[in-house]
């Protein structure tokens, strides 16, 4: 029966774990073997590969040398500024080795933290690279963020040097980068020593603070043919910290080892991916995410393949663009996500068909809820398997997924598949942590230990990482994804939505705490409730519903027409433009349980046009009658 070798497969990954793993350790160079393939004396910390030496960027770059310092490791491909261009393996090694010698003459050493606030340029990646030469820990911030939220991440973070630029270019305008992180520096309790900078010419007579900021030019001129040793890790030593949303309005610092997610990579390029050494990449993220850290930086380089960085929109200059690229670079495996598709399924067709795609082996998709309907049209217009695939950035890695480099299995539309090997994956009642059955709706969790790769702890905050994450039921510590999923009697799983007031715009994880926050920072509100409601497009949208200090400064429509607009330019300038609610509504009173708790879900069940479910607790229901009236309304 089909399946069956896939069913051992993940039996023998939970069964006999350190024997599979440490199967699995061998697609990556030790410099010394680990003592033990698990540590797992203080649970739910799993430390994998304990003991052993090594180092991701020699991983990703140095050991490919002697076959194929010839080979394009990275094709760097800007619709934004027409710029391409393409690094061998030899040149990524020498680019990489310069910037390690530039942080190095900074003071930066091993476990100092770098921030990078970059936009899809190669430096980037070079930043990120460089990092993990030197064990430098990194920590990249997507480039939509505005100051505060960056500001937010410096001060936790503390970073010793915050690598930038100029500016970016989205859409054919310029996104200036080095004024928002003047500006979040200013807010910052813990200064950076430096500021290194790649000027790209987009942004002439940009903000230079001398002695802080540094020109990347201008030392890396000096920098020229260094040769820089890689430092040997410990398997369980950082290599990075990337901030997610939650629930709170403080982001949580997700902290990934080295030995650990160099093996889970390794292993998906190949289990899970099929992507093999002289393979091309093309991942349509953004390095700010983790899709980007694994499947952009890491993923495709340590498997020895071919990584296609893209600067751009997929629209421009036309809707053919991402597949004109798969042409011309004859991409073998593509991953996007669902709201791109959904883009795409608006344009004629022909911008698909007519490019030769025949390079292309599988399109995985990730970030949201791939919706049925889409899945099945863009399968019928590639005829090639889509693969669906669910994970977090607090795993690094797929948590379900379909598995063709273990045994190819049909494709259920609208299904993210089974459980990835080394995932002992439950849907666990959320009453009493129980098993569900076929086709009962329940939380996603995972037995501990989770497997490698998958985040070792929250930066600087162990006690957060297991009240977070651990601590869903009272007496079973399992690790909650906070999604619902459900499960069909054939083994097919469904994700449902969150379980938490976590909400996924095309794809990014905003928390609605973050966004009330920016809202609230606009002087002339004093309490807000942000919700997520389905949108056909992006999956979902933020809508505000604010209470204002003074209700008098909205009394007319052209008055709160000025006022929303006036709201979402400080959500962007605090959060970015990516937190911005698609409408700021104003009402008077808030609907909040006798104890003061937000109805969140109530208002989201009305926004979204459903009934707003237990409504015992309510304090008022004229709240809830405002929220039902301005939904309603047409457009101010
Ligand atoms: P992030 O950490 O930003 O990658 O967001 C992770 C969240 O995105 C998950 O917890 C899910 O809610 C959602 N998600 C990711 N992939 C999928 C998928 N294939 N299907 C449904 N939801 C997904």
């Amino acid at each position: 029966m089909s399946g069956e070798k896939l069913r051992a497969f993940h039996r023998r990954s939970i069964e006999d774990r350190e024997g599979f793993w440490a199967e699995q350790a061998a697609l990556v160079d030790w410099q010394r073997p680990w003592d033990a393939v698990l540590d797992y004396s203080r649970p739910p910390f799993a430390r994998w590969f304990a003991g052993g030496l090594t180092n991701l960027c020699h991983n990703a770059v140095d050991r490919h040398l002697a076959a194929r310092r010839h080979q394009p490791a990275l094709v760097f491909v800007s619709t934004e500024t027409g710029a391409e261009k393409s690094y061998t393996y030899g040149e990524l090694h020498a680019e990489v080795n310069r910037v390690a010698a530039m942080m190095q003459s900074l003071g930066v050493t091993r476990g100092d933290r770098v921030l990078v606030y970059m936009p899809m340029i190669p430096e980037a990646a070079f930043a990120m690279l460089a990092c993990a030469r030197i064990g430098a820990i990194h920590s990249v911030v997507f480039g939509g963020f505005a100051a505060h939220s960056l500001a937010t991440r410096i001060d936790d973070a503390r970073p010793k040097l915050v690598v930038s630029a100029d500016a970016g270019m989205r859409a054919g305008k310029v996104v200036p980068y080095k004024h928002l992180l003047d500006e979040a520096i200013d807010l910052c309790a813990a200064k950076p020593a430096h500021v290194l900078l790649f000027d790209r010419g987009l942004d002439p007579g940009f903000p230079r603070c001398a002695p802080r900021d540094v020109d990347w030019q201008t030392l890396g001129a000096r920098h020229a043919g260094a040769a820089v040793p890689v430092e040997w890790l410990e398997s369980n030593e950082p290599s990075y910290i990337l901030y997610t949303s939650g629930t709170t309005g403080r982001p949580k610092g997700v902290q990934r080892d080295t030995g650990g997610y160099a093996v889970a990579l390794a292993a998906s390029m190949r289990h899970i991916y099929c992507g093999a050494a002289g393979d091309t990449m093309f991942t349509t993220s953004d390095i700010g995410w983790v899709v980007g850290h694994s499947y952009i930086v890491y993923g495709p380089l340590l498997a020895g393949m071919t990584t296609i960085f893209y600067e751009g929109t997929p629209i421009r200059p036309d809707p053919g663009i991402w597949w004109s690229l798969v042409e011309r670079h004859g991409v073998n495996v593509m991953f996007s996500a669902p709201t791109a598709i959904r883009v795409l399924k608006k344009q004629d067709p022909a911008f698909v068909t007519r490019h030769d795609l025949s390079s292309l082996r599988h399109l995985f998709l990730a970030g949201e809820p791939l919706d049925e309907p889409t899945h099945r049209w863009i399968s019928d217009l590639l005829g090639k398997p889509v693969i669906d695939h669910y994970w977090q950035t607090e795993t690094g890695w797929p948590m379900l997924t379909a598995m063709p480099g273990v045994e190819p299995t049909p494709v259920k539309f609208g299904s993210p598949a089974f459980p990835a090997y080394g995932y002992d994956l439950r849907l666990l009642r959320e009453s009493d942590a129980s098993e569900a059955g076929a086709d009962e709706k329940a939380v996603v969790a995972v037995v501990p230990p989770l497997p490698p790769g998958c985040l070792s702890t929250v930066w600087g905050d162990d006690e957060r990482f297991v009240k977070t994450y651990f601590s869903m039921f009272r007496d079973r510590q399992v690790y909650s994804s906070f999604d619902w999923g459900i499960r069909d009697a054939e083994g097919y799983h469904t994700i449902l939505g969150r379980t938490d007031d976590v909400i996924n715009v095309a794809g990014h994880r905003l928390g609605t705490r973050e966004i009330e926050e920016a809202v609230q920072a606009h002087a002339a509100v004093a309490e807000v409730a942000v919700v997520g409601v389905a949108d056909a497009l992006k999956g979902q949208m933020p809508l505000a519903f604010a209470v204002l200090k003074n209700p008098a400064v909205a009394a007319t429509p052209q008055a709160r027409a000025a006022l929303e607009k006036e709201v979402m330019a400080t959500v962007d300038g605090q959060l970015g433009a990516i937190g911005r609610p698609a409408r700021v509504h104003f009402v008077t009173l808030l609907p909040k349980t006798r104890s003061g708790k937000l109805l969140r879900r109530s208002i989201q069940a009305l926004a979204e046009g459903r009934d707003p479910g237990d409504l015992t607790t309510l304090e008022d229901p004229a709240a809830l009658d405002q929220i039902r009236a301005a939904t309603a309304a047409p457009r101010a």
